[in-house]
């Protein structure tokens, strides 16, 4: 979508501060993720606004009335009532099976209790990219930095990510960046299978509304949940396999090749490969 005069990159990002304390800063709502009939609905909302000042933190009710109002938007609620102060409404009740767009699908999981990980999270880490995005990477769960900023592979594991991507002349804003469980175990531990199972439908919605033409799984908790019979990665790294009908090629996670930096050789093939099936369709 063209971006027309009015909403630019500047408004762009005063949008998104003000989202983000939409979201309480839990950030399952990311411009990068926001589909295009969303800003469509927006940019309307934000034009009336753009002439005032948005500043965070964002408690004074001038700037609560916009929130509602935007959350308003997309809930279709009709005009806001400026003089309210009653927590914002969302889509969070809502069943996450039944979202129609990834922005949806955020929302309606921003106060997820399906497993005991909701007691423990600072951030639901929803996962963010290009929501027309071809290739999707699948991680295990968030860390400590995701878990901070509720952005996917952030950490020292995510800036190897962003690597691996540039060697196959993406970015990562051309692609989307997603995990298996959405809430960081304690003290970084291996996710419960109860919480892999927990979470795995969250992803397959996710793999649904984005209809990727590639999956890479990074590691073996992503490709078992992706491919349930795989054998371990060291077996099954550098093959095609099918999630439906979308290939899905696994490889090693990008906090093994931090311990193993000898695993950059196999990775590097795994990437010639995505790289061919993605842009050669062989
Ligand atoms: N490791 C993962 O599997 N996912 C992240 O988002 C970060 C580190």
């Amino acid at each position: 979508m063209a971006v027309e005069a009015g909403f630019n990159d500047e408004n762009l990002s005063r949008l998104e501060s003000i989202l983000r304390f939409w979201g309480k800063n839990r950030s399952y709502f990311h411009l990068e993720a926001i589909d295009k009939n969303l800003l469509e609905e927006l940019r309307g909302n934000f034009n009336d606004y753009r002439e005032q000042e948005f500043e965070e933190p964002a408690t004074t009710s001038d700037t609560r009335s916009k929130i509602n109002t935007l959350s308003r938007v997309e809930n279709k609620l009709g005009p806001p009532d400026l003089d309210r102060s009653a927590p914002v409404i969302t889509q969070k009740s809502l069943p996450f099976e039944e979202a129609g767009s990834l922005v949806s699908l955020g929302m309606r999981i921003r106060d997820c209790d399906r497993c005991k990980l909701c007691m423990t999270r600072k951030t639901i880490v929803v996962g963010q990219g290009n929501p027309n995005a071809d290739l999707l990477f699948v991680g295990e769960g968030p860390g400590e930095d995701e878990d901070k900023t509720g952005l996917a592979f952030v950490g020292r594991a995510g800036q190897l990510l962003t690597q691996i991507i540039q060697s196959i002349g993406l970015n990562r804003e051309s692609v989307f960046i997603g995990n298996v469980i959405k809430c960081r175990p304690p003290g970084n531990r291996d996710p419960e299978q109860h919480e892999i199972r927990q979470c795995s439908p969250i992803l397959f919605k996710q793999i649904e509304l984005l209809k990727p033409k590639l999956i890479v799984t990074l590691g073996n908790v992503a490709t078992k949940a992706i491919i349930p019979k795989a054998p371990g990665i060291m077996k099954i790294r550098g093959s095609i396999n099918y999630f439906g009908k979308i290939p899905v090629i696994p490889t090693f996670h990008p906090s093994y090749l931090l311990r193993k930096p000898n695993a950059v050789g196999p990775v590097w093939d795994d990437m010639r490969l995505v790289r061919q099936k993605l842009f050669l369709r062989g």
